[in-house]
């Protein structure tokens, strides 16, 4: 799920490089040196190449990753909490894989114990970093463990205050007890990083100074040629707007109609309709909120997934990562990590 923006206020800034995609290597063939005509023909010296790191296809824990996606399919807060508005307990500054600087939010007390609850907060975030490669979330400068209950947000991203091109990851702590399901929230919420970090979508400064600015972002939108997910024009090439264009093309403006819609209740009610109508290019309801979460939902089945045929267009936005190498590798790595996270 995926939040405007957030405020943070004990983020010093960090400038952060964007991760590289897969490195490519060039290998140089050896020339050899011309012999008389009568020698033997030359042998080409061999050079042996370097091994690159072999990555399975598949899991090697089958049984465990598939119970991933189911729990996270059935997933039900055990909280039986509700807020209105979601409050912040505490939030981290972010160093690689480390926290530190804890901001404490001034909280009722009845959340005072997971508020002070650092051993369940550093839990979900080596959960978060064994599965996610450093070069991937370099520009995460925040962690930010929050609630609204038993219900609604279970994590989010957003642009940090102070820097468009900086991001950081919340998790409702009581909604983190299945760890599964957590799991498959957290692919989800990386999928956001990977998809929206401004190596992808150039941040829009206009919008970003003025968030709540209709006008602006109006104006924005309409100046932009492809696909515009809120915090700015998607290059042309990124993943969101390949995805777009081929699942989405024929479907936005119906779904735009939908999502002006200010009424809460009218707004659930169309968009129900709306997935049910496509239900069968939809990996989950939660899929049908917009393109961006579509793309989420989709990277996290595309991990926790055995290659599907492509017999279904649901199917086919698991399959549409499959094509791009480093994504692969990408999936290969959190595979080997969710098999040592969750062992026999
Ligand atoms: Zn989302």
């Amino acid at each position: 799920m995926l939040r405007r923006k957030l405020l943070l206020i004990t983020i010093a800034l960090l400038f952060s490089t964007l991760a590289c995609r897969a490195a490519t290597r060039l290998i140089v063939p050896d020339t050899p040196t011309p012999l008389p005509p009568t020698a033997a023909p030359p042998t080409p010296t061999l050079i042996p190449p370097t091994p690159t790191p072999t990555l399975p296809a598949e899991a090697s824990c089958p049984v465990q990753v598939a119970d991933i996606l189911e729990a996270s399919l059935n997933f039900e807060s055990s909280s039986d909490e509700s807020l209105e508005d979601e409050i912040y307990l505490v939030t981290y500054r972010v160093d690689g894989n480390d926290l530190g600087d804890p901001f404490f939010e001034s909280v009722p007390t009845k959340f005072r114990d997971e508020q002070d609850d650092r051993v369940a907060h550093e839990e979900i975030w080596s959960l978060f970093t064994s599965l996610i490669p450093p070069e991937e979330r370099d520009f995460i400068v925040g962690f930010a463990i929050i609630t609204d209950g038993g219900s609604d947000v279970l994590a989010s991203v957003g642009q940090s205050e102070d820097n468009a091109e900086e991001w950081l990851l919340e998790v409702d702590i009581l909604d983190s007890d299945d760890r599964r399901a957590l799991t498959f929230t957290l692919l989800h919420e990386f999928a956001h990083l990977m998809t929206l970090n401004s190596s992808q979508v150039p941040p829009n400064l206009a919008v970003f100074g003025d968030p709540s600015n209709d006008e602006i972002y109006q104006r924005e939108l309409a100046a932009c040629p492809n696909y515009f997910p809120g915090e700015g024009c998607s290059n042309s090439d990124s993943y969101v707007n390949q995805f777009f264009d081929r699942f989405w093309f024929n479907l936005y403006a119906e779904w735009q109609e939908i999502d002006v819609i200010e009424d809460k209740d009218e707004y659930y009610d169309q968009l129900d309709d709306f997935y049910n109508k496509y239900d069968d290019q939809f990996l989950s309801n939660y899929s049908a909120t917009s393109p961006a979460e579509d793309i989420a939902e989709a990277f996290a089945f595309f991990i926790l997934s055995p290659k599907p045929p492509a017999d279904s267009i649901a199917n086919q936005k698991i399959l549409f990562f499959h094509e791009f190498p480093e994504l692969m590798q990408l999936r290969g790595h959190i595979l080997n990590q969710l098999c040592v996270e969750f062992p026999q």
